[in-house]
């Protein structure tokens, strides 16, 4: 066989060729445009000639700091297909750690949206290696600032030449992108996807038994374009022709239900608490969701109450999927074999509550302190991971050998595997509680938690008890206008749990501390509750 190189320039000249009329419809601080692909690939190469024209040589990092919209999809494609590296981050890290992570990658130029430009305000003195800053916006003027290597996006777009040409002979290996994951201990981990990474990923977001995206598709990517690629969905859907909506800054609900219904969206993707609130849009308002076809949802445990509501009430189906910044994201997902369709109703959705069946292409397995876990639905044993799309080390970081051992990529993440090959995560292994030497899923009493009518939210910790080492504690948010005890909740759960899986409180909160991806962030969560108990730290 032709030993063809699998990268990114391959997908911008099929989308040239082939998918000239499709659009992207992409909302930006100036409204909502519908700008054809033919359009936005001749912008692809300007903003590659922008770039070469800056000095910017292969191999070189260029950082985005910006929100899901067109001219971020340019930068994705841009960046890779002129030699550099597409480093997206995170809008939401501490400026600490901005500076760092721009530090950390090179970042040599810095694509910044208009509303985020003060986030680069804050860390300007730091980041000396940056030669030019490149804002964002649909309006003339540049956001006032003293500094003086900042130029507009649009005004260099219009100067740039349509035919420069993108890099042919571009090496599968090389590093196409750069993330940086959000640790929960240390500095945040980068990780580099290569081209051929992308491109594979890309190719297994289109099998049908995943994600099946196609030409067809209306796809709205609501995950970030600056958490592990929006999933990859953008790569995947310029190269396949489909129709994108980019949901812009600061997507509320009611915007994402405005524009699923507007354009007729066939399929979107989120993280759970995304899902939630627009779960609650749907409650309050009245939209035309009937075009969806799929919603995707991962990042942390999809609730079985969340993908029951979306499913029975607004016949919207639902996939749970599951990932790490450290595998582009996909690696399981929840989808029933065809023999399975025939369970009844409530295994059917036990089932599609895990996190599923390893995709193509990947491999996985549980391990704890004898071995490889059975398939019996039971034992627990952290998930390792392998496959062409799995990171092998953290960019330039010493720490990796931690996580990247024996050809493995250890997660960190504690499952079971059942006997049809599905693969449950039970917790994070630093959030397993242990009482009295026997292991307590923080994770299974969220959602059996969040199942119920009146919770809105519900994230179980571990507190230090003298007696059992750790005990739960359950932090709920109820929904508006409702009103739960103590004793209501734990009655609650009686039926569902063990007797010593039931939280010893429940402390009803405003709101629970999150990530910057909209994830529980339980570090947080656990000195809140450390004060409210006034109980010593756990960890
Ligand atoms: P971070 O590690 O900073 O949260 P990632 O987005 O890379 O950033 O998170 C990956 C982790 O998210 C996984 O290791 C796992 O713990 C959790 N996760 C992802 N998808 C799911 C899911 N569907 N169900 C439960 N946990 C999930």
């Amino acid at each position: 066989m032709m030993q063809a190189q699998l990268n990114l320039t391959t997908m911008v000249n099929h989308a040239e060729k082939y998918f000239a009329d499709k659009t992207v419809i992409s909302r930006t601080l100036g409204g909502v445009q519908t700008i054809p692909y033919r359009k936005i690939t001749e912008r692809i190469r300007r903003l590659a000639g922008v770039l070469k024209d800056l000095g910017v040589e292969k191999g070189d990092r260029v950082g985005t700091i910006a929100w899901n919209h067109h001219r971020h999809l340019e930068a994705y494609f841009a960046i890779p297909t002129m030699g550099a590296v597409l480093h997206t981050i995170n809008i939401r890290v501490s400026p600490d750690d901005l500076a760092y992570i721009i530090n950390h990658a090179e970042d040599k130029i810095l694509l910044v949206d208009e509303d985020l430009f003060p986030l680069i305000e804050r860390v300007k003195d730091q980041i000396a290696g940056v030669e030019k800053i490149i804002v964002m916006t649909d309006k003339d003027e540049l956001p006032e600032t003293t500094l003086t290597n900042v130029a507009s996006y649009e005004v260099l777009l219009k100067d740039a030449d349509p035919g420069t040409e993108l890099c042919e002979d571009i090496n599968e290996n090389d590093m196409a992108g750069l993330c940086y994951t959000s640790g929960t201990t240390g500095r945040p981990k980068g990780v580099a996807y290569s081209h051929r990474g992308i491109y594979l990923h890309s190719l297994a977001l289109g099998l049908k038994d995943t994600v099946g995206l196609s030409e067809e598709d209306i796809a709205m990517p609501v995950v970030p374009m600056f958490h592990v690629n929006a999933w990859g969905m953008p790569f995947a859907a310029l190269w396949f022709g489909t129709t994108q909506v980019l949901p812009g800054p600061m997507p509320t609900p009611q915007i994402l239900a405005e524009l699923m219904e507007e354009h007729k969206v066939t399929m979107a993707a989120g993280v759970p608490t995304i899902w939630l609130g627009f779960l609650e849009a749907l409650e309050n308002g009245n939209y035309d969701t009937s075009s969806l076809r799929c919603i995707l949802c991962g990042g942390s445990a999809a609730p079985k109450g969340m993908i029951r509501a979306f499913e029975s009430k607004y016949k919207i189906p639902f996939v749970h999927a599951y990932g790490m910044t450290e595998t582009s994201p996909i690696v399981t997902l929840a989808r029933l074999k065809s023999y399975q369709q025939e369970l009844d109703e409530e295994e059917r959705l036990e089932l599609r509550s895990r996190q599923g069946m390893v995709v193509p292409g990947i491999e996985v397995k549980g391990i704890n302190e004898n071995g490889e876990i059975p398939y019996d639905g039971e034992t627990i044993g952290e998930l390792l991971v392998k496959g062409p799309w799995i990171a092998d080390s953290y960019y330039k970081n010493d720490r990796s050998a931690d996580s990247f051992r024996d050809g493995w990529l250890h997660t960190g993440d504690v499952i079971n595997i059942d006997e049809e090959g599905s693969v449950k995560i039970v917790d994070r292994t630093k959030d397993m509680i242990k009482s009295g030497g026997e292991w307590i899923s923080s994770v299974d009493i969220e959602n059996a938690l969040m199942a119920h009518d009146a919770i809105y939210e519900a994230s179980v910790i571990a507190v230090p008890d003298p007696k059992w080492q750790e005990r739960p504690v359950a932090c709920v948010v109820l929904k508006e206008k409702e009103a739960l005890t103590e004793e209501d909740v734990k009655q609650f759960l009686e039926p569902q749990f063990a007797k010593f899986w039931i939280p010893d409180r429940v402390l009803f909160m405003e709101e629970i501390p999150k990530t910057s991806v909209g994830k529980f962030l339980k570090r947080a969560l656990r000195d809140q509750v450390k004060e409210m108990l006034s109980l010593s730290d756990p960890s």
